[in-house]
Order: structure tokens, then C-alpha cells, then sequence
């Protein structure tokens, strides 16, 4: 049988963890994916080394200054472009047929737009993008004709778990979500919390972003507006349930009551795999899971009060139109500032729901207005996280 022909990719993030699982990805499958362009933002030493083993056509990097280091070091090896402009350059040239972008956070939001309107189909790990911009980003997904794999695990569970169903008929999505390290750790203890035991995650190595989002289940509640936007599923039938042995992936029931899972063991390979050979399913030699040596799968409700962040974001998606742009760029921030050490992980919910609760909702975005709200939000929880800060010291000296 004649193979199928080679995929020819773009990743965007390929110095991080989802970028290096890519990667390894296409390691397995040579002869199926190709990869012309690869992207980093500080790791150019990181990036060298991809580009010595994969020998991508062109590499964009941070700015103008990480790029004449990357020209120096990568000389008559690759082409190299910087900032946001090379990275919307390179996912429009002709030589790409998927994007997939691992980028962090609101980022990732033009590429993504770019690479659309250039009619390539999209991995999207960047959940951020279908939070801040759901709307305008699937109404042009369905313009242009394109293919939008999601490879966040969850997600693709849904999308295995949907092969040979109605879309339409769906009664709920059940997300499970690990927990995270603090699963069962009393909400009284929380202002102990540093940022060396929030990056440890139970069982996923991540990046230091979605690592601190899965501590306050914020990235459950990005998950949650992102199943919205990818399967049309109004915000009352999309459930959450940890689950904290990361085996199931996620669940999708049935109206006649009917409930499918997808399994395995938590590897980011599998849902990769299966965004870029979409609707194929190769032979991989990844690790299986092993039934007989699996001790449990246990489930519990998430607990609301103790982790307000994952209210937030159906808040949020419940509100509709700029809330989530707010919701994700508030928490962005403040993620930032908790791993800067310059606020404790309780204020992360705090400012949250102070920017959401000072934002007057506005609908129909246009990309100008999603990049405007972003803009604004993160300058005012900016100044009321200096606030906070002011408030610690000066209830720090009155203590002392
Ligand atoms: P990492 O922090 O490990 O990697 C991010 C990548 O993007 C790196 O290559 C980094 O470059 C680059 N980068 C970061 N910021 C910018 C920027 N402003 N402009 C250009 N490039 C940038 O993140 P992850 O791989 O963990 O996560 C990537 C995305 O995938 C996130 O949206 C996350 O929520 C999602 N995701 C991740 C999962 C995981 O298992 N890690 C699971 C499901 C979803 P450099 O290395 O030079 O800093």
C-alpha cells in the first residue's frame, strides 16, 4: 500500500516540554514528518542542538538581538528570523502543511490567526488562544476551511472518544484533571505554599505555566472554555472530576447514558501523535499501559472553594465575550508574579476575580479589541498586584 505523504511541520515552542515531545514524535516517524521550521524564545543553545538533529529550513527566536547571537551560532546551518513577525512569516510559507503551536499564553494568539488565514491546519497545544480568543479564532477556522487537532490531552480523549458519534449528540463532557500537588493539602496550609512544592506536579512534566495553572486548577478552567469552543458544548454540560492517576483523559456521555473513556498512561506523545497523523492511527512503540500492575482509578468532585479558579473560568465562560480574555490575562500575570515570588498563591484567585469583577463585558471582539482588553488587563492587575504587595509590607512592618 502506498504511504501516505509526508506532513510538513512548523512547531512554534520546540525548546519546551510539548515542543521536545513533538520532536520525539517525529524522531518515531521520519518518513511520515517533516520539520521545516522550528521556533524558541531565550533557548538558543537548546534550539542549536534541534537544528544540527533535524536541519529545520528556517528558526525564529525572540527578537532581534537573540537572533544576531542565533546568526552567529547557527552560520550557513539555517535561516534565522525573530520576534512575532518571523513567527507569522514562517507559519504562511508554502512549505507547511500543520502548524503546531506550543507557544505559552497569549502569545500564541497571531500566530495561530496567521497561520489560519494561510489555510494550515493547527495542533493547538496553546489552549490560551481558544480562551482569550474562541470565537474569531473558530469563525475563521470554518472560513478558511481548515483542520483545528487539539492536542491537549483531555481534548483529544474527547475527539477519540467522538470518532463514529453525532457531534450533536452529546449529553455532557467529563474533563478529568489530576488535582495537582495540593489535591489534599487543607485550605488553611495554602499560605505556606511555595513555588518549589507548586512545580511539583504528581504526575505530568510540564512547563513552569500550566505546572502552577494545574496547582490552582485554572488550567481545568482553560480546559473547560476550550472544550466549549472546540465541541459546542454549552458551559452547564462540560463537568470536571479529578481523577488524580491521570489514566482516563477525559469522558464524553451519551443521551443513552452510555459513557466512553480514553485511556493511557500520561505521555503528551499519544495526543500529539494523534493530532499530526489525524484521522490514522500508526503503529508507536510508546510506552502502554499495564492493567495488571494498576493498583486504582479513583475519582472525587473538585473542591470550589478550595481551588476558586476553576469557578472563575466558567464565571467567565458563563459572562462570554471579552470575560475569558480578562480571565486569562489576569492569570497570566499573576502566575508571573507567584513565580517571581511577589505574591503568595492565594492572591493568584484574588486578582482574577478583581479584574473580572471590574470588567465591563464586551461582545463581538475584533482582534483589535481582544489585544486592547489583554493590554488593559494585565496594566491593571500589574498596579493592584503592587498594591498587594504594598499592603504585605505595610502589614508586615505593623507586625514586626
Ligand atoms: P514550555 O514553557 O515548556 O515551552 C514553551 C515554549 O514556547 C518554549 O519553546 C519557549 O521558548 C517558547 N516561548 C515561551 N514564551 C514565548 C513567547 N512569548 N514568544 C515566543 N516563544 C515563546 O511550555 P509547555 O510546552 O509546557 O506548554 C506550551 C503550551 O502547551 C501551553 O499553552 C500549555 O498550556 C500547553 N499544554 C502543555 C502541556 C504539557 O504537558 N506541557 C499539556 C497540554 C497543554 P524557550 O524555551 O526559549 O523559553
Amino acid at each position: 500500500m502506498a504511504q501516505p505523504p509526508q506532513r510538513r511541520l512548523a512547531i512554534l515552542g520546540s525548546t519546551g516540554s510539548i515542543g521536545c515531545s513533538t520532536l520525539e514524535v517525529v524522531r518515531s516517524f521520519p518518513k511520515r514528518l517533516a520539520v521545516n521550521y522550528l521556533t524558541a524564545n531565550k533557548n538558543i543553545d537548546g534550539l542549536m542542538e534541534q537544528v544540527r538533529e533535524f536541519h529545520p529550513r528556517a528558526v525564529v527566536v525572540l527578537d532581534e538581538h537573540s537572533a544576531s547571537i542565533a546568526r552567529t551560532k547557527l552560520e550557513g546551518l539555517t535561516e534565522v528570523l525573530a520576534g512575532e513577525e518571523g513567527l507569522i512569516e514562517i507559519v504562511a510559507r508554502g512549505d507547511v502543511d500543520i502548524v503546531l503551536n506550543a507557544l505559552v499564553g497569549f502569545a500564541g494568539l497571531k500566530p495561530t490567526l496567521a497561520a489560519i488565514e494561510a489555510g494550515k491546519d493547527i495542533a493547538l497545544a496553546n489552549k490560551e488562544t481558544l480562551v482569550v480568543a474562541g470565537e474569531l479564532l473558530t469563525g475563521k477556522v470554518k472560513k478558511h476551511n481548515v483542520q483545528l487537532f487539539p492536542v491537549d490531552s483531555e481534548h483529544s480523549a474527547i475527539l477519540q472518544c467522538l470518532r463514529g458519534e453525532e457531534v450533536t449528540n452529546i449529553d455532557r463532557l467529563i474533563l478529568t484533571a489530576s488535582g495537582g500537588p495540593f489535591l489534599h493539602l487543607e485550605k488553611e496550609k495554602f499560605h505556606a505554599i511555595t513555588v518549589q512544592g507548586a512545580l511539583n506536579h504528581p504526575t505530568w512534566k510540564m512547563g513552569r505555566k500550566i505546572t502552577i495553572d494545574s496547582a490552582t486548577l485554572m488550567n481545568k478552567g482553560l480546559e473547560v472554555i476550550e472544550a466549549f469552543w472546540l465541541f459546542g458544548v454549552p458551559a452547564d454540560s462540560i463537568e470536571v472530576v479529578i481523577h488524580p492517576q491521570s489514566i482516563i483523559h477525559s469522558m464524553v456521555e451519551f443521551p443513552d447514558g452510555s459513557t466512553k473513556a480514553q485511556m493511557g498512561i500520561p505521555d503528551m506523545k499519544l495526543p500529539i501523535q494523534y493530532a499530526l497523523m489525524y484521522p490514522e492511527r500508526p503503529v508507536s512503540n510508546f510506552q502502554r499501559l499495564d492493567f495488571s500492575s494498576l493498583q486504582e482509578m479513583t475519582f472525587l468532585q473538585p473542591d470550589m472553594e478550595k481551588f476558586p479558579c476553576l469557578d472563575l473560568a466558567y464565571s467567565a465562560l458563563r459572562a462570554g465575550g471579552s470575560a475569558p480574555t480578562v480571565l486569562n490575562a489576569a492569570n497570566e500575570v499573576a502566575v508571573r508574579m507567584f513565580l517571581d515570588e511577589e505574591i503568595p498563591f492565594s492572591s493568584i484567585p484574588r486578582l482574577i476575580e478583581e479584574a473580572l469583577s471590574q470588567h465591563v463585558v464586551e461582545q463581538n471582539l475584533t482582534l483589535d479589541d481582544i489585544v486592547r482588553i489583554d493590554t488593559e488587563t494585565r496594566a491593571s492587575v500589574g498596579g493592584a498586584s503592587t498594591d498587594v504587595r504594598t499592603s504585605q509590607r505595610r502589614a508586615a512592618s505593623f507586625h514586626r
